[in-house]
């Protein structure tokens, strides 16, 4: 067997105890002679473990008890459109704060069903920093306040939970860096993430919403869009990601044996702070755009002081063990995403190389 370090932006990396242990599990689970991809979700074995899976999460981001967990489909993009629906009702409008190519997506799809006020925006800045919190013209009538923590392409994190005042719900796609350090959950309206890169395999979202905002009528739709059913149904209105729920709750047990969010946090931080040294000290042979109060731990951009080289340095690296350093196609350039499942071991052999590299390409 040969395994990569893999530094794939997602669907990304897994823990491989997680994938060991999926294998061990694939034709015979939980001593029910077939795989969990092939039972029903309405079996006695899969509901107990579908509730052990979201206790689990409750437990790891201390989900107070009146918010609800789902386990949905249709990747975050379906829930760029899904959330104004629940959450605005027609003629309101919502506040959305564009960071990166994700958060103006988020505000670009949202457009269908709500009038959206770019509150604030760092477009002009080219994405470089985060738009500063004084000047985020927040509506106090708006539905919702939408943001996105981390930017997966254009590589900029919030590092604090932005203040909007007590009234508005917070919404935040979570996407790149769910799980990845502890959350003060409370501070948030609803929460969402496609689950391809800090949770498990794509195709499953995870979706935390107050219950309140369940009550929120939003427009008339087919009861397949409306997270209400979803609570009222534990997310077994219609046939659920068995497989990616399944994954999910292994991660979520990984991630309890690790040490929970705050290890995690801990270990993730010195990942990143590893690789932006190591570009940061390279005499300007690597860089990194991002002003620095605002990188991202999690998605790691990186230019090369030549483009020409950039051909050698993919080609290098992936015969080198290092998967996926190739950059958005927007971006151009390297990009290196630095989720919970990339272990420091990775970091290490990636800044050993880098450094090689430039030695024998100086
Ligand atoms: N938001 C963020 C922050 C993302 O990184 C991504 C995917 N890379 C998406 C949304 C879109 O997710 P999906 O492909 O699951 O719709």
């Amino acid at each position: 067997m040969s395994r990569v370090w893999n530094f794939s932006a997602g669907p990304a990396a897994l823990p491989l105890a997680v994938l060991e242990r999926a294998q061990r599990e694939m034709l015979d689970w939980n001593g029910s002679g077939a795989s969990v991809m092939e039972q029903s979700h309405r079996g006695k074995r899969f509901i107990a473990m579908a509730a052990q899976a979201e206790a689990d999460l409750r437990e790891l981001m201390g989900i107070p008890a009146d918010y609800a967990v789902l386990f949905l489909q249709g990747g975050a993009t379906q829930h760029f459109a899904q959330i104004p629906m629940n959450l605005a009702g027609a003629g309101d409008s919502a506040d959305y704060v564009v960071s990166g190519h994700w958060s103006a997506k988020a505000a670009s799809e949202a457009g269908s069903y709500v009038r959206v006020n770019v509150a604030a925006s760092s477009e002009a800045d080219g994405y470089l920093r985060l738009p500063p919190l004084d000047s985020w013209r927040l509506d106090p009538h708006a539905a919702y306040v939408h943001y996105t923590p981390n930017e997966t392409i254009h590589g900029v994190e919030f590092h604090a939970i932005p203040d909007v005042g007590g009234t508005v719900p917070l919404v935040a796609d979570l996407s790149s860096n769910i799980l990845s350090e502890p959350l003060d959950v409370s501070r948030f309206g609803l929460i969402y993430a496609g689950a391809q890169k800090n949770i498990g395999p794509s195709g499953l979202v995870v979706l935390i919403i107050r219950r309140d905002l369940l009550q929120r009528a939003g427009r008339p739709m087919a009861r397949i869009f409306r997270y209400a059913e979803h609570a009222a149904a534990d997310s077994m209105l219609n046939t659920p990601n068995t497989w990616g729920w399944y994954v999910a709750g292994l991660t979520f047990q990984w991630l309890k044996a690790q040490g929970g969010l705050g290890t995690m946090a801990e270990r993730n931080r010195l990942k990143a702070e590893l690789l932006y040294q190591a570009i940061d000290g390279s005499g300007g042979y690597y860089r990194n755009p991002i002003e620095p109060s605002a990188r991202s731990r999690m998605n790691v951009r990186f230019t090369l002081h030549d483009g020409a080289l950039d051909a050698a340095f993919l080609q290098e690296s992936e015969a080198a063990g290092l998967l996926a350093l190739k950059g958005h196609k927007a971006l151009g350039g390297m990009r290196a995403s630095l989720y919970n499942a990339v272990p420091p071991e990775a970091v290490q052999a990636l800044v050993a190389f880098m450094r090689d590299f430039a030695q024998r390409h100086g």
